[in-house]
């Protein structure tokens, strides 16, 4: 690794965020790291281009398999390290939450990689459950159903028991349990039932609403006591063996993390002295990622790491029962953003940009406007302490101009000449707030004339959150990166909406309004990496402007700086879109060709044209809703 192209890439803070998953080569490019041994890292834009070569072009949803391996890994070695330490006698048993990425490829993953474990999966739905049911997990793992259910999701989840899953249905109402009850006796079994708390503490984050007495989850303190007395009335006390809690995905500060367990266990030990058999205590999802790096409790950021929250966990739990003399129960969590973030990337190229400068000089003529003269006399003084003042009288000669355009005073080609003069003027600004020290105003009033760099995406599709929760995703180019990066700018998408663009960017200084980027070279593809998207983004996308899925390709590293594919599903093509929002690609098809034939009857085109024509609008149905490569 070189070391100029660490200290440049640094910009991007990629040592703080990067969690020893990403490298740069000596080339400048970024390289993914297998992050269990000290085999060279591979270069993401090669990848990148490797599967160009084989027809996969972006936008892709990356998926890196060691990587969703690591965190798996992680996850249940730091609860046994917490075990060790605190000498807790209980067992850890994960469960994947399925609707964090339902995807079959990373299921099907999860289940096998953690077969060792005997993790288990988490479902909230009916197709959840389906999901969960075609699997194969370890005889020991969980099944753990919660979420709103109807009598055929119960029928179908007491039923899985006999098949040997060992599936817990959580309470999530009293409701509920009289669907279970009816259902039990019915097919005259015994269902193993959990029960969701609704805790009082609340958190901090972006979920704060799932926690606290106005979360729309789980039994009050109130119907807690209503369920056991109807527990103990019908005979079905013995049935339940797991208390549920879930606080909101994110939670940001162990504080909030260590108050919620310590409620939780209060909750716990009084309904095991009211008799219910608990076995398992379930505290839910939250386990966050640090997306800035930052380390600190922030919406897209944490103040711990895995093995604070597992030890937390933990100790909270064994002091809790010690003291009331309980067993230790068996520690589950519903773990899915921790899981499956950061084991995808998801790359786009650059088709081009919108430059908010320009280098070329305007120069008087000869019966100018002297608002135009004036504009030009600016460049005089922007070197030195009248930068400021420069700023604001640039940009009241550019305004005032345009007013005379819009009063029709003046005509468009001196508009033009003006608007070129003001993009060479910002060309002039951005480097001279770069040499200025206290550039601060400054450089908050450039921010409003960076670049726009159109990206081959949809933000709606690929990174909903970003749009729908102005979730911070760690993002920057894949190449160049021993080469400082000359503008900056905001991503644009290719959706025809003025809300899909990316405008918030980690950098290793903070957040900040605009991406470092370099100068496009032509001919030369131009990658961003969006990192940690394995979590919610996937199906959460929607089909804005009817940009489809795009390719996604889960690849695995070979130890020698090379990759393998593992697993490869192409993005929708236009057919398929079309089909979702119930057109009938055929019949489209057949009434365009209605179409061209009356054109030529009309003789307004030609039978050679016609081919052409049909053939063009066949391939376009053929073919993906994203950019080409020659476009
Ligand atoms: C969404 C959800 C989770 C997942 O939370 P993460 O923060 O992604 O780990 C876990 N449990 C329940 C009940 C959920 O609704």
């Amino acid at each position: 690794m070189k070391n100029d192209a660490q200290v440049v890439s640094d910009i991007y803070g990629f040592s703080l965020w990067s969690d020893g998953l990403v490298d740069v080569t000596d080339r400048g490019d970024l390289a993914l790291r297998n992050p269990s041994d000290d085999t060279p890292p591979v270069s993401l834009p090669q990848v990148m281009d490797a599967l160009a070569q084989r027809g996969i072009s972006a936008p892709i949803q990356l998926r890196v398999q060691p990587f969703l391996d690591r965190s798996l890994a992680r996850l249940h070695d730091a609860f046994s390290d917490a075990f060790r330490e605190t000498k807790y006698r209980g067992v850890y048993r994960g469960v994947f939450p399925v609707k964090v990425n339902q995807q079959s490829d990373v299921i099907e993953r999860l289940t096998e990689a953690g077969r060792a474990y005997h993790f288990g999966l988490e479902v909230g739905s009916k197709p959840e459950l389906l999901i969960a049911l075609a699997q194969s997990l370890s005889p020991e793992a969980l099944l753990i159903c919660n979420g709103a259910k109807d009598a055929a999701f119960i029928h179908l989840a007491i039923l899985s028991q006999k098949l040997g899953f060992n599936t817990i249905i959580v309470l999530e109402s009293l409701y509920e349990f009289e669907i279970v009850y009816r259902i039990a006796q019915e097919l005259d079994v015994r269902p193993t039932l959990g029960v969701r708390i609704k805790l009082t503490e609340t958190v901090t984050g972006k979920w704060q609403a799932s926690s606290g007495d106005r979360s729309v989850f789980g039994l009050s303190a109130l119907d807690v006591v209503k369920l056991t007395a109807r527990l103990e009335e019908t005979g079905f006390m013995d049935c339940l063996v797991l208390q549920h809690t879930h606080l909101g995905s994110q939670v940001p500060n162990i504080m909030d993390v260590r108050r919620a367990a310590t409620e939780a266990c209060r909750f716990y030990v009084e309904l095991s002295r009211m008799g219910a058999p608990l076995q398992h205590l379930d505290l839910g999802g939250g386990l966050g990622i640090d997306y800035t790096g930052e380390r600190r409790p922030d919406e897209n950021s944490v103040n711990y790491t895995v093995n604070e929250y597992c030890a937390n966990l933990v100790e909270t739990v064994r002091y809790a029962m010690d003291d009331a003399g309980i067993e230790h129960p068996t520690i589950v969590t519903e773990s899915g953003r921790f899981v499956v973030a950061q084991s995808a990337i998801f790359v786009f190229n650059i088709l081009g940009a919108t430059l908010y400068d320009n280098l070329e000089k305007v120069e008087v003529q000869e019966g100018d406007h002297h608002l135009l003269s004036d504009l030009l006399a600016v460049e005089a003084y922007i070197d030195g302490p009248r930068l400021q003042e420069a700023l604001n009288d640039a940009i009241y000669y550019r305004d005032e101009i345009r007013a005379l355009f819009r009063r029709g005073q003046i005509d468009l080609q001196l508009l033009a000449r003006a608007e070129q003069a003001f993009l060479y003027l910002l060309s002039r600004f951005k480097a001279a707030s770069k040499l200025e020290e206290n550039a601060g105003q400054i450089d908050e009033q450039l921010t409003g004339f960076v670049d726009y760099y159109h990206g081959n995406f949809s933000l709606f599709q690929s990174l909903p959150d970003v749009w729908a929760i102005d979730q911070l995703h760690p993002i920057m180019p894949l190449q160049r990166l021993d080469e400082e990066p000359t503008r900056s700018a905001i991503l644009t998408d290719i959706t025809c909406d003025s809300d899909g663009k990316i405008d918030q960017f980690v950098l290793a200084d903070g957040t900040a309004g605009a991406l470092p980027v370099h100068e496009l070279r032509d001919g030369e593809d131009y990658y961003i990496g969006v990192f940690f998207v394995g979590a919610y983004q996937e199906t959460l996308g929607d089909l804005h402007n009817l940009f489809g899925d795009p390719n996604v390709v889960t690849i695995s590293l070979d130890g020698e700086g090379g990759f393998d594919i593992e697993h490869e599903t192409e993005g929708d093509t236009i057919a398929q879109v079309l089909s979702y929002v119930e057109y009938d690609p055929q019949d489209c098809l057949s009434t365009f060709r209605k179409t061209v034939e009356k054109a030529v009857k009309a003789g307004k085109v030609n039978a050679a044209e016609r081919r052409t024509m049909i053939a063009a609008y066949k391939d376009s149905l053929a073919g993906s809703t994203y950019f080409g490569t020659d476009s």
